[in-house]
Protein backbone atom coordinates (compact mmCIF):
# COMPACT_ATOMS: atom_id res chain seq x y z
CA UNK A 1 0.00 0.00 0.00
CA UNK A 2 1.34 3.21 -1.07
CA UNK A 3 0.81 5.31 1.61
CA UNK A 4 4.85 7.74 1.71
CA UNK A 5 2.50 10.80 1.12
CA UNK A 6 -0.14 10.10 3.93
CA UNK A 7 -0.08 13.20 6.07
CA UNK A 8 -1.17 10.50 9.03
CA UNK A 9 1.53 8.34 8.33
CA UNK A 10 3.58 11.38 8.72
CA UNK A 11 2.50 12.50 11.75
CA UNK A 12 2.57 9.24 13.34
CA UNK A 13 6.82 8.75 12.74
CA UNK A 14 7.20 12.58 13.55
CA UNK A 15 7.50 13.88 10.28
CA UNK A 16 4.67 16.39 10.44
CA UNK A 17 4.21 18.00 13.76
CA UNK A 18 0.75 17.63 15.68
CA UNK A 19 -0.38 18.84 18.47
CA UNK A 20 -0.83 15.62 20.36
CA UNK A 21 -2.61 14.55 23.25
CA UNK A 22 -1.96 10.95 23.36
CA UNK A 23 0.08 8.06 22.00
CA UNK A 24 0.71 4.48 22.63
CA UNK A 25 2.30 1.48 20.28
CA UNK A 26 -0.99 1.51 18.29
CA UNK A 27 -2.69 4.91 18.43
CA UNK A 28 -2.03 8.60 18.63
CA UNK A 29 -4.29 11.33 19.18
CA UNK A 30 -3.71 14.73 17.91
CA UNK A 31 -5.88 17.86 17.58
CA UNK A 32 -7.55 18.53 14.44
CA UNK A 33 -6.20 21.85 12.17
CA UNK A 34 -9.28 23.13 11.93
CA UNK A 35 -11.40 22.45 14.70
CA UNK A 36 -15.45 22.56 14.25
CA UNK A 37 -15.68 22.35 18.08
CA UNK A 38 -14.19 23.66 21.07
CA UNK A 39 -12.99 20.08 21.60
CA UNK A 40 -11.63 17.98 18.39
CA UNK A 41 -9.37 15.56 18.15
CA UNK A 42 -8.76 12.94 15.94
CA UNK A 43 -7.85 9.20 17.08
CA UNK A 44 -5.48 7.67 14.56
CA UNK A 45 -4.01 4.31 14.45
CA UNK A 46 -0.12 3.99 13.19
CA UNK A 47 -0.77 1.58 10.49
CA UNK A 48 -2.26 2.99 7.26
CA UNK A 49 -5.36 1.80 6.92
CA UNK A 50 -7.22 3.60 3.83
CA UNK A 51 -11.18 3.77 5.06
CA UNK A 52 -13.13 2.07 7.72
CA UNK A 53 -14.64 -0.02 4.37
CA UNK A 54 -11.07 -1.58 4.24
CA UNK A 55 -10.89 -3.25 7.84
CA UNK A 56 -11.14 -6.94 8.42
CA UNK A 57 -12.01 -9.01 11.21
CA UNK A 58 -8.49 -9.21 12.13
CA UNK A 59 -8.99 -5.16 12.47
CA UNK A 60 -11.83 -5.48 15.67
CA UNK A 61 -9.06 -4.72 18.58
CA UNK A 62 -7.85 -2.06 16.62
CA UNK A 63 -11.09 -0.61 15.95
CA UNK A 64 -12.73 -1.11 19.55
CA UNK A 65 -9.38 0.61 20.93
CA UNK A 66 -10.37 3.68 19.15
CA UNK A 67 -14.01 3.61 20.56
CA UNK A 68 -13.00 2.61 24.08
CA UNK A 69 -10.56 5.61 23.93
CA UNK A 70 -12.90 7.93 23.12
CA UNK A 71 -15.01 8.25 26.25
CA UNK A 72 -11.20 8.75 28.26
CA UNK A 73 -10.25 11.42 26.03
CA UNK A 74 -13.95 12.79 26.73
CA UNK A 75 -13.29 12.89 30.45
CA UNK A 76 -10.16 13.93 30.50
CA UNK A 77 -11.31 16.93 28.44
CA UNK A 78 -14.09 17.78 30.71
CA UNK A 79 -16.84 16.34 28.23
CA UNK A 80 -17.89 12.94 29.62
CA UNK A 81 -21.29 11.95 29.08
CA UNK A 82 -22.83 12.62 32.82
CA UNK A 83 -26.67 11.22 33.33
CA UNK A 84 -28.48 13.63 35.24
CA UNK A 85 -26.02 15.95 34.83
CA UNK A 86 -27.14 19.52 33.96
CA UNK A 87 -23.72 21.01 33.08
CA UNK A 88 -23.87 22.85 29.75
CA UNK A 89 -21.14 20.50 27.66
CA UNK A 90 -22.18 16.80 29.05
CA UNK A 91 -21.08 13.77 26.37
CA UNK A 92 -19.19 13.82 23.17
CA UNK A 93 -19.44 12.85 19.40
CA UNK A 94 -17.74 10.57 17.61
CA UNK A 95 -17.50 10.25 13.47
CA UNK A 96 -15.57 8.03 10.90
CA UNK A 97 -16.02 9.79 7.98
CA UNK A 98 -15.60 6.96 5.05
CA UNK A 99 -15.15 8.16 1.22
CA UNK A 100 -16.30 10.64 -0.49
CA UNK A 101 -19.85 9.78 0.00
CA UNK A 102 -18.96 9.94 3.90
CA UNK A 103 -17.24 13.41 3.31
CA UNK A 104 -13.84 11.13 4.20
CA UNK A 105 -10.78 13.98 2.58
CA UNK A 106 -7.47 12.37 4.22
CA UNK A 107 -7.67 8.26 3.13
CA UNK A 108 -6.09 7.05 6.48
CA UNK A 109 -8.67 5.84 9.06
CA UNK A 110 -9.32 8.09 11.71
CA UNK A 111 -11.99 9.03 14.23
CA UNK A 112 -13.12 12.39 15.12
CA UNK A 113 -14.20 12.83 18.61
CA UNK A 114 -15.90 16.11 18.86
CA UNK A 115 -17.22 17.96 21.75
CA UNK A 116 -18.47 21.32 23.57
CA UNK A 117 -21.27 22.39 20.73
CA UNK A 118 -24.69 21.60 20.38
CA UNK A 119 -24.63 18.43 17.76
CA UNK A 120 -26.38 19.32 13.94
CA UNK A 121 -26.87 15.90 12.09
CA UNK A 122 -23.43 16.89 9.86
CA UNK A 123 -20.33 18.04 11.14
P1 LIG B 1 -11.96 13.69 7.13
O1 LIG B 1 -12.79 14.65 6.36
O2 LIG B 1 -11.02 12.92 6.26
O3 LIG B 1 -12.77 12.81 8.04
O4 LIG B 1 -11.12 14.58 8.13
C1 LIG B 1 -9.80 14.94 7.97
C2 LIG B 1 -9.52 15.90 9.09
O5 LIG B 1 -8.11 16.06 9.20
C3 LIG B 1 -10.10 17.30 8.87
O6 LIG B 1 -10.99 17.61 9.94
C4 LIG B 1 -8.87 18.20 8.82
O7 LIG B 1 -9.09 19.44 9.46
C5 LIG B 1 -7.82 17.39 9.52
N1 LIG B 1 -6.46 17.63 9.04
C6 LIG B 1 -6.05 17.67 7.75
N2 LIG B 1 -4.73 17.86 7.68
C7 LIG B 1 -4.29 17.94 8.96
C8 LIG B 1 -3.00 18.15 9.53
O8 LIG B 1 -1.99 18.30 8.86
N3 LIG B 1 -2.93 18.20 10.89
C9 LIG B 1 -4.04 18.03 11.68
N4 LIG B 1 -3.86 18.10 13.00
N5 LIG B 1 -5.27 17.84 11.16
C10 LIG B 1 -5.40 17.79 9.83
ZN1 LIG C 1 -1.28 6.75 6.31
Amino acid sequence: MGHDECIFCKIAIGQVLSEQVYADSDLIVFKDIRPVAPLHLLVVPRRHIPTLQHCESEDQELLGKMMLLAPKLAREFGYAYEPGSDKEANGFRVVMNTGPGGGQELYHIHMHVIAGLRPSICM
